[in-house]
């Protein structure tokens, strides 16, 4: 028995009135370097937790659409603005939520890293697996496998 915490897990972003809430343990845990996510997040890279849709529900308030308005939905409050989470293109299935956004954060360390290419050059995330840019999705299955192994060691 660990001390991790246990679901529903809360988010919310910065003013408060976006609130969503995962109902099922995350499915593995991220930290993203490309550009667009150094941009969206005003930082080094960006951090995700990545959620089934079907366990993932905004509670509060009314996301609406920001980055790009693309293919990938990323929803921001509507008031704070903050990057609450985003819908991938092609993935109606799962959810990335800011892992910044969740109460219990800390709990949440990235697994793996993304798009090393475009890293700044002194960005460091503690990640364990890294990719210059993003696994296969044939690698997923391993991927999350082993994301449940590290977590629980
Ligand atoms: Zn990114
Ligand atoms: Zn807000």
């Amino acid at each position: 028995m660990n001390n991790h915490a246990k679901p529903p897990l809360k988010a919310e972003c910065r003013c408060g009135k976006l609130q969503a809430s995962i109902a099922a343990a995350p499915l593995i845990t991220s930290a993203c370097h490309c550009k667009g996510c150094q941009k969206m997040a005003a930082s080094a890279f960006s951090l995700t937790v990545i959620a089934l849709s079907e366990s993932f529900s905004v509670i509060a308030g009314k996301p609406v659409i920001g980055g790009l308005h693309g293919g990938a939905r990323h929803y921001f409050c509507d008031y704070c603005l903050s990057w609450v989470f985003t819908r991938p293109e092609g993935f109606d299935e799962i959810v990335n939520i800011r892992t910044t956004m969740l109460e219990d954060a800390a709990d949440f360390p990235p697994f793996m890293e993304t798009c090393m290419a475009e890293k700044l050059p002194w960005a460091k995330t503690g990640a364990v697996r890294s990719f210059d840019q993003f696994p296969d999705s044939a690698e997923f299955t391993t991927l999350l496998h082993d994301y449940a192994e590290w977590r629980e060691a």
